[in-house]
């Protein structure tokens, strides 16, 4: 799942920390305004007009209801992993004692597995103007997969992890029958490829459904057109397959997201393609897939949350959950998800908690970095998704850019 990125070192695997003090305690409404809201609290003790303080105070007190409601009413499981003893700290910064910080270079926001191409935020060549590094797809897919070119290849692990999934699917169906109907794109392909759709088919399908030229997902090597075709040469468009929902049913857990489905073609300006996959990495695919977002809205929701704020939280139940960052330390059997943005600087630091076993750091193309934490071992598949997680990414829909 992280070998395509060189920034994936994993850190020194500390056990967490057994915490010391008082038993711990179910946060006070208080406690949680004062943790929620600490960085309020920095500020007027700088010294600013009593006008700007109370109107402040009535902000914070509205956000604070809505906090304390989120999380009494349904962030409770969030602590049933936690050892019983812990003290939540009071802050609203990163947490020095429990994070080290990885120095990464502001150009990696355009690579990584999260990276999000589209008609708005094109694919950034390398300077050599080589494109990725992918593996030639016949020669490395063990027979799994038929391909429509010898010569089509794709992403090292983005291929390794189609393969894995071509194989279980045949053991669960019967069946092996993908096609890799077309798999990473050079520029010039694309050019190609846009001229003979507005050619044969007319202009406005190749807008509908060829992106130009630099924004095609194409171009990472992490996307594949399948098709199906059966060994005795017939074959059936891919979504009338009879065993496409049971594809469509498997395919989060290796990784794989529907890229461009009907319901979402406003926000993704591609038609619907049900052939489209995009390797993104377990758990963010099942993530996706149960959340129901597409990859741009994903990116949006991500936003939410940040090391001095929640993490996503992925337990070994299965349920999606947020959680505060400072307890990151303190979590075991879980994988956590946070975004990082750009600051000024050649360089980035990103806060990875102590006790990470494996983490994994992608640019997301647009503004920052997405860090993906495994402690222990988390697993890859989303149950279901709390109430405020759903909640917050309901919001992202209405809130996000397109
Ligand atoms: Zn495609």
């Amino acid at each position: 799942m992280n070998a395509n990125n060189d920034k994936n070192i994993p850190a020194a695997g500390d056990p967490p920390r057994a915490p010391q003090g008082q038993p711990r305690e179910t946060p006070t409404p208080k406690q949680v305004l004062e943790h929620s809201h600490s960085r309020f609290r920095k500020r007027k003790k700088e010294g600013i007009n009593p006008g700007i303080v109370i109107f402040a105070l009535v902000i914070i007190a509205v956000i604070g209801v809505s906090v304390f409601v989120l999380v009494t009413g349904r962030g409770k499981k969030n602590y049933t992993e936690l050892p019983e003893n812990h003290v939540p700290v009071e802050t609203g910064e990163v947490p020095q004692e429990t994070c080290d910080y990885v120095e990464v270079d502001a150009s990696a926001v355009h690579g990584g597995q999260l990276i999000l191409v589209n008609f708005r935020y094109p694919y950034e060549f390398p300077e050599d103007g080589e494109g990725p590094e992918t593996a030639n797809v016949y020669d490395n897919c063990r027979g799994m997969l038929k391909v429509a070119s010898m010569a089509d290849s794709l992403d090292p692990v983005t291929l390794s992890r189609l393969v894995s999934f071509a194989s279980d699917f045949e053991e669960r169906t019967g069946d092996r029958c993908f096609m890799v109907n077309s798999a990473h794109r050079t520029y010039g392909d694309q050019v190609s490829i846009y001229r003979s759709y507005s050619e044969t088919l007319g202009e406005e399908y190749a807008r509908s459904y060829v992106a130009n030229p630099g924004y095609s997902e194409h171009h990472t090597g992490m996307a594949a057109d399948l098709a199906v075709v059966f060994d005795d040469g017939s074959s059936v468009p891919i979504d009338q397959y009879q065993n496409y929902s049971i594809m469509r049913e498997m395919i989060p857990s290796y990784g794989f997201i529907l890229r461009y489905p009907e319901e979402k073609v406003a926000v993704t300006k591609i038609g619907n393609e049900p052939w489209h996959f995009r390797y993104v990495g377990a758990p963010h695919a099942s993530v996706i897939e149960k959340t129901g977002l597409c990859f741009e809205e994903y990116i949006e929701f991500l936003k939410n949350y940040t090391a001095d704020g929640s993490a996503l939280y992925l337990a070994s139940d299965g349920i999606l959950r947020s959680l505060p960052f400072v307890d990151c330390a303190l979590v075991h059997d879980s994988a956590l998800i946070y975004y990082v943005p750009l600051s000024e600087g050649a360089t980035v630091s990103v806060p990875v908690p102590k006790n990470a076993a494996e983490y994994q750091i992608s640019g997301n193309n647009v503004d920052g970095f997405i860090v993906t934490v495994t402690v222990g071992s988390a697993p890859d598949t989303v149950s279901s998704v709390d109430g405020s997680v759903a909640e917050t990414a309901q919001a992202s829909v209405l809130t996000g850019e397109e």
